[in-house]
């Protein structure tokens, strides 16, 4: 009998599951809708000409690899800081937050998970209905009892505002609540800036506790526009966290740069989250890596590669926007008659087509388009050379 002869074997990621069905089709005409990446025009993994300027300052005057500190690179939280928040915010230049460099958007969520463990263990964690699938997971595995709160109305092609307010009145103190910053994952629907001001003022009201997953930043509207929720809760007055990532917006989804900023009522208290937020970190993994999160701390602080990086961010921006709007105009001309104008309406990476389990599993197998059974698919992998072809599919299925 070896010690591991009674483990169970534990489900494939759904997601990464399509990828590895996509991987072997045969299908000359394939195409992958399925992940959450941004892909050119090309239908390729764009590097960002701002990192390859920054990367080669790097170079030019290489330098030794001690450990960072634990909380990261200074420079890197600072520049954090000043995009989420904005440089001269009282928060930021008060020191009321704390920032810590973090492994990923994932890395942010799961140091402010534990850390929030320590602060309230008892605390229930509520996230939309839909939700990130991993927001679940890793509450729970933080030892989190996580609930939902509804938010997609499927009839509605919109958000169940009314439903999701509902929810979070209802929500005991102390209530966890994880909110998108923008770009909501899955389902592509934003609540407006007004139902964002009901829903700060229920938090500060019935003293729940809001935890903000911006990992698009700069895909909705714009990279202030995006951030506006957080202007909101700064404005509140509240406590409250944001998980940052880097991935998608800088295209470095493998050098996992993100981070946790925990904003706080002053400077001492501050100080004291800080510091424990860096013994979740010392326990974890010690202190995290240097080069992605060098990259864009050199980005963001140089005038000449930020102007680059907002110019090459705002590309991708239009170039989704552009192919909602063709895939909607595209379906029309094909005949399809139900209303998909929501689709170009929707923000971010990914849209909740309104397409059932049945129709997304036919697109899979018989037409080799790959989208989530959810009816999720990732407008940011259309492109003008597989347009037509998701098109006719899709009608095809309808
Ligand atoms: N939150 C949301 C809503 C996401 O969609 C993702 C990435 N798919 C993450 C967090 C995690 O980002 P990262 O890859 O930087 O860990």
């Amino acid at each position: 009998m070896s010690l591991f002869s009674s483990i169970e074997m534990a489900p494939r990621d759904p997601i990464l599951g399509l990828n590895e069905q996509f991987a072997t089709d045969p299908n000359p005409a394939k195409v992958n809708l399925g992940v959450g990446v941004y892909f050119d025009e090309d239908g390729k993994l764009p590097l960002l000409k701002c990192v390859v300027a920054a990367e080669r300052l790097m170079f030019e005057a290489p330098k030794a690899r001690g450990y960072l500190p634990i909380d990261g690179i200074a420079a890197y939280d600072k520049a954090v800081q000043g995009l989420v928040f904005g440089a001269d915010s009282a928060a930021v230049s008060g020191a009321r937050v704390a920032t810590v460099q973090a492994i990923g958007g994932t890395g942010g969520l799961k140091i402010g998970a534990d850390f929030l463990k320590r602060v309230n263990p008892s605390a229930k964690v509520l996230i939309s209905d839909p939700s990130w699938e991993n927001h679940r997971a890793l509450f729970t595995n933080a030892g989190f009892e996580v609930d939902s709160y509804p938010y997609y109305d499927a009839d509605a092609k919109g958000i169940n505002f009314a439903g999701m307010l509902a929810a979070l009145e209802a929500a005991p103190a102390g209530t966890i609540v994880l909110l998108h910053a923008c770009c909501h994952n899955p389902t592509g629907y934003d609540i407006t800036p007004a139902q964002w001001q009901q829903v700060v003022a229920v938090i500060r009201q019935r003293d729940l506790v809001a935890f903000l997953d911006m990992a698009y930043q700069g895909f909705g509207d714009g990279i202030a526009e995006d951030g506006a929720a957080v202007q909101q809760f700064l404005a509140a007055g509240i406590d409250f966290f944001v998980s940052t990532s880097f991935s998608k917006s800088f295209s470095l989804y493998g050098e996992r740069v993100g981070a946790l900023s925990v904003v706080c009522e002053s400077k001492d208290e501050a100080a004291r989250v800080l510091s424990q937020l860096k013994i979740v970190i010392r326990t974890n993994y010690s202190n995290p890596p240097i080069h992605g999160a060098q990259v864009v701390a050199s980005v963001l602080g140089t005038p000449e590669l930020r102007a680059m990086w907002e110019s090459e961010l705002a590309g991708m921006r239009v170039r989704i926007k552009e192919m909602r709007v063709a895939l909607v105009d595209k379906l029309k001309a094909a005949g399809v008659e139900r209303d998909l104008s929501f689709i170009s309406r929707q923000k971010g990476m990914f849209s909740y087509s309104g397409l059932t389990k049945e129709q997304m599993v036919r697109l899979r197998n018989e037409f080799g388009v790959y989208g989530v059974d959810s009816g999720r698919i990732c407008v940011a992998a259309l492109n003008n050379k597989n347009l037509d072809y998701v098109v006719s599919s899709i009608v095809k299925v309808l």
